[in-house]
């Protein structure tokens, strides 16, 4: 896997309804539900496209420049 991309998505978890709609659209296939009760980017695979946070019901999530 290459390098990371210089932006990522971040999730509040506290936030975060489990809905699935993230894991759906994202188009890295980068999104997955964990343990059931929130979403999570696969940080190799987020590229920051940032559709996941626009599309998000409950804005849970945040594109962010990686640190
Ligand atoms: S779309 Fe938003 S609320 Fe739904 S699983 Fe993804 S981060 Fe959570
Ligand atoms: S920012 Fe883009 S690549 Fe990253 S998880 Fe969201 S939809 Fe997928």
């Amino acid at each position: 896997m290459g390098k990371l991309s210089p932006r990522h998505a971040v999730v509040n978890r506290d936030i975060c309804v489990a809905c699935g709609t993230c894991v759906d659209v994202c188009p890295m296939g980068a999104m997955q539900i964990v343990q059931g009760s929130y979403a999570c980017p696969v940080e190799e695979k987020c590229v920051g496209c940032g559709m996941c946070a626009k599309e998000c019901p409950a804005t849970a999530i945040k594109v962010e420049v990686r640190e």
